[in-house]
């Protein structure tokens, strides 16, 4: 019965889950206070004294118990409302009682409301000799009696019935001694019922520690089996397409970071392992090109590649990118999504199946069954958030020896956050701009001030520019989103009459067709204004839109208006953004869009965000188990982690497998359950 309570209410299954619900705080009864000593900042106290009087006064529902407590100092009182019955047994004046509990005043007066009160026996030692644990409950759970106290209370017992053998030690001694942790066992005890708050403080230490190197140890794991032990494609040769394109085709000197993130790339593929890499970049960093010379590093050793984008938009984007790129290197490319025509993908896909086609862009389409490569030997993932970890597994599936797969984050991801979310891949960042990129100009508008707004984006029409505006809608299905935005439309549409102005619109609710053709007229310049949702969000470029101006800013997540922020800036001209926002701003809303009024950096902007949001929020890790921890943060603890991630790399580097005596612990501990004991059930 209470088995099943705490199970559906807490997720408490095992005595071992109970001792990992752990108190979120503890009140201190180690302190002996006085009455005098109380004043008006005083929160809790615990006192010592004799029963003076007691008495039931009111009536009903005003009816109480007052009793009157008097240490070597003073007088407090002390009320019951509830369970009178049971207060007046145990009370007795002229006796002494230990109280604890919360001080108001009344009249000036301290009092406690229903205090915990116990009776003091003449022998008996007075102030406790642990801090009393204080655990999350639900309502349900207290009205069954399983309150916070009752929880204290079983896990106390359990602690008591619990050795040192049943809690053994995981961790290797040297790490041990080297951070100057307490034991296991020390720790499950003293974060429950610490002596002191150091003791407290020691064995959170031990246990964030613990958490975090635990979960650093399996992700750097399943890394190096795979560094030594996948079966990968080896692309070994730099040869005529890469060395032709690089010399004669290459648009642009490459930025450094590009080269060096090539050069890692390179050295991983050649190895004869699979390769599952993470590749960072703000917006902008230049992350196509690093996968076209990729792919043609795959073509020239024979292999197949395939580009994945997560809309149809941004693949024929994508699409048109590197076919322009490539129009002199005599090397297919084509591209394939859900709305190709059924005779041309028929073709495709035989072209795939003989090897003819070596580059193949597409959407969720590329990885349906009947796509059959000939020799696929690298996917490139762009805007990695939207695709999942199961259709990446798809991929997998495709050939007998994995292909090489690089994924390429649509937004920078904090450091701690990749360290813990994607372990197990390697990473590659592109921390530097091409150069020239002028700054772009990013303001804070209100509401009121919207008629000044659109007279600038009149100058700027007017100065041959294009203008996007955003409004939001956070689901495609939500009514009064849909309304403001095509609220939103007429008004652009009354300031900016046809045949002067053209104006296109894209939103989620179109069938795919009218998306792309209202898109094409903007990118073609047939129109000056762009009126759409965040579906043009990620990745799409029209060099000559210099004016991004997002409606209802504070609607928007940090990194949802770095990106939008993104789609301008990528021409020669100077680039605005303008975050349009209500008068009334909340502290978050406001701290955003400060945020992005005075940063540019993404890395920055991802880091704020991940304060702001915590990691569970944050695009393409909300799924990720990784990120469950108990006690660590990766926002507050992230030296620890650091620690934690080095200090599993050291361990590893000397015992991939961990088979030493002194690390067997650790690796029974990582192979049995996630909580790692095998603890029996609660009944
Ligand atoms: P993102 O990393 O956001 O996908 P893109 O690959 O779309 O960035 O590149 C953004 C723009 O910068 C493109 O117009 C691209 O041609 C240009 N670009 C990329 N690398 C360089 C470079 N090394 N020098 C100059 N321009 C570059
Ligand atoms: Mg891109």
């Amino acid at each position: 019965m209470r088995a099943d309570l705490l199970k559906k209410e807490l997720s408490i299954f095992t005595f071992g889950d109970l001792l990992s619900h752990f108190p979120f705080r503890h009140i201190d009864r180690t302190q002996l206070n006085t009455v005098n000593e109380i004043n008006a900042a005083t929160e809790y106290v615990q006192i010592a004294g004799v029963l003076l009087s007691f008495e039931t006064m009111g009536q009903k529902q005003g009816k109480r118990l007052v009793a009157e407590l008097k240490d070597k100092t003073g007088v407090i009182e002390l009320i019951w409302f509830q369970g009178l019955g049971w207060v007046q047994k145990l009370l007795q004046t002229g006796h002494s009682y230990l109280v604890y509990g919360r001080v108001s005043f009344f009249n000036n007066q301290p009092q406690i409301v229903h205090p915990e009160i116990e009776i003091l026996l003449p022998e008996q030692p007075v102030a406790k000799k642990y801090l009393e644990p204080v655990y999350p409950t639900t309502e349900k759970l207290k009205a069954k009696g399983l309150g916070g106290r009752q929880l204290s209370k079983l896990t106390q017992a359990l602690l008591s019935q619990i050795h040192e053998h049943n809690i053994p030690e995981i961790l290797p001694d040297d790490i041990l001694c080297q951070l100057n942790l307490i034991s296991r066992f020390h720790a499950f005890r003293q974060i429950h019922f610490p002596q002191n708050n150091e003791a407290y403080e020691a064995a959170v230490r031990r246990l964030k520690f613990e958490e975090l190197f635990i979960s650093q140890l399996r992700m750097q794991m399943i890394r190096s089996r795979r560094h030594r032990f996948s079966k990968g494609v080896v692309f070994d040769t730099v040869g005529d397409l890469f060395n032709t394109f690089y010399k004669e085709h290459l648009p642009f000197e490459l930025t450094g970071a590009q080269k060096r993130v090539i050069k890692e790339i390179r050295s991983d593929t050649a190895r004869g392992k699979q390769m599952n890499r993470l590749l960072q970049g703000d917006v902008g960093s230049g992350k196509t090109i690093v996968a076209v010379l990729l792919m043609l590093l795959a073509a020239d050793n024979g292999f197949q590649s395939c580009l994945m984008a997560p809309t149809e938009i941004l693949s024929r984007q994508h699409f048109e990118t590197i076919s322009a790129l490539l129009e002199k290197m005599k090397l297919p490319v084509r591209i394939l999504t859900g709305s190709t025509k059924t005779a041309e993908r028929k073709r495709i896909l035989n072209e795939l199946a003989e090897g003819e086609i070596k580059i193949l862009v597409g959407t969720h389409a590329v990885i349906e069954d009947v796509v059959q490569f000939n020799n696929l030997g690298l996917v490139v993932i762009d805007e990695q958030h939207r695709f999942g970890v199961a259709q990446r597994a798809k991929l997998w599936e495709k050939s007998a020896v994995p292909p090489h797969v690089l994924v390429m984050t649509a937004t920078p991801i904090p450091r701690t956050l990749a360290m813990t979310a994607y372990g197990d891949l390697d990473y590659s960042v592109l921390d530097e701009l091409p150069p020239g990129r002028k700054p772009i100009t990013t303001v804070h508008r209100y509401e009121s001030q919207r008629s000044k707004v659109m007279d600038f984006i009149k100058t700027e029409i007017e100065k041959g520019r294009q203008i996007y505006i955003i409004f939001p809608l956070i689901e495609e299905s939500d009514k009064m989103d849909y309304e403001n935005l095509m609220k939103g439309y007429e008004n652009v549409k009354a300031y900016f009459p046809e045949p002067k102005y053209w104006i296109s619109m894209v939103h989620g609710r179109q069938p795919a067709e009218q998306k792309e053709t209202n898109m094409k007229r903007f990118v073609t310049h047939d129109t000056q204004i762009m009126v759409s949702t965040t579906v043009i969000e990620v990745g799409v470029n029209v060099p000559n839109a210099s004016v991004m101006i997002i409606e209802s800013a504070e609607k928007f997540g940090l990194s949802q208006l770095h990106q939008l922020r993104g789609r301008v800036g990528r021409g020669a001209e100077k680039s605005y953004c303008i975050l349009l926002t209500g008068s009334k701003l909340g502290n978050d809303a406001r701290e955003r869009i400060h945020t992005m009024v005075t940063t540019a950096n993404g890395f920055e902007i991802a880091e704020k965000d991940l304060q702001l949001r915590g990691p569970g929020e944050i695009d393409g890790t909300k799924q990720s188990g990784a990120l469950n921890f108990k006690l660590a943060s990766i926002v507050q603890d992230r030296e620890v982690l650091e620690l934690s991630k080095n200090i599993a790399a050291s361990v590893l580097d000397v015992d991939p497998d961990l088979t030493s005596a002194g690390n067997l612990p650790l690796k029974n501990f990582l192979n049995q359950s996630p909580q790692g004991i095998i603890w029996s059930k609660i009944s």
